[in-house]
């Protein structure tokens, strides 16, 4: 007599798609590691909306993109502590929208570094769980040259073994030749490395181009792209790494 039950298992399990193992994961870090898949303009946008500031959102962009570009020639950026960043970012957006509430503009930058650390709190003990399982673990950000300060900062830094600025490198995302100068250092090939990040175009294209395996991030759990071989809603989500990860559908 067959028995059904084992010889559909069987099949299924043969049936399972198999990938290279993963032996490292790179992160992006803004929106990532101190976000769930919310990007800081995002973040802003809320921030705004709740202070009663009668702002377009094309206003707040706009001040966002200055003080981002401002940020990444701002020499005291580059060894900036978190708060001091947030202020400094947040200080540039008051003064391109002409708005001169220093109570506001404090409240608006302490609330944003608040949020920031109770998610990184929370990603710190995923990178330690990731670390413990034998996992190369890197960083790999369009940053202001303080990423690797932010990860001492947040509690990343002991099971991480690279972080990559793009400010230091010399190179930034998308570029493909940044993503392989991160598995360069990671000491893997492309094809065991885990590319995990909350923007299509700057981390998981660019990473599926050089051949790494990719994780999206976004909250938007119908999302779907070829370039992406994983989606996940929350960080923590990475935790299916080790069981593994559900494929997308
Ligand atoms: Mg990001």
């Amino acid at each position: 007599m067959v028995n059904r039950s084992y010889s559909t298992v069987t099949r299924m399990r043969a049936e399972i798609p198999t990938s290279p193992r993963i032996s490292g994961i790179l992160f992006d870090f803004g929106g990532t590691l101190d976000g769930d898949g919310l990007h800081w303009l995002d973040r802003f946008y809320q921030l705004y909306a709740s202070s009663d500031l009668p702002l377009a959102r094309s206003q707040i962009r706009a001040a966002f993109d200055f003080a981002e570009a401002r940020a990444l020639e701002d020499p005291a950026m580059q060894n900036a502590p978190l708060e001091e960043m947030v202020r400094r970012h947040v200080h540039c957006q008051f003064a391109h929208l002409s708005i001169d509430d220093r109570s506001l503009e404090e409240q608006i930058a302490t609330q944003f570094t608040a949020d920031v650390r109770v998610v990184a709190n929370r990603n710190r003990a995923l990178l330690e769980e990731l670390a413990q399982n034998d996992l190369r673990l890197g960083v790999i950000s369009n940053g202001c040259g303080n990423t690797a300060e932010l990860c001492d900062e947040l509690g990343f830094s002991p099971y991480l073994a690279v972080v990559l600025d793009s400010k230091l490198v010399g190179l930034s995302k998308p570029d493909p030749q940044f993503f392989v100068r991160a598995a360069q250092e990671l000491g893997l090939t492309p094809d065991r490395v885990l590319m995990v990040g909350d923007s299509l175009v700057r981390d998981i294209q660019p990473a599926k181009q050089i051949g790494m395996q990719t994780a999206w991030l976004i909250a938007d759990r119908t999302a779907t792209h070829p370039a992406a071989d994983y989606r996940i809603s929350v960080l923590p989500e990475m935790r299916a790494v080790l069981t593994p990860l559900a494929p997308l559908e």
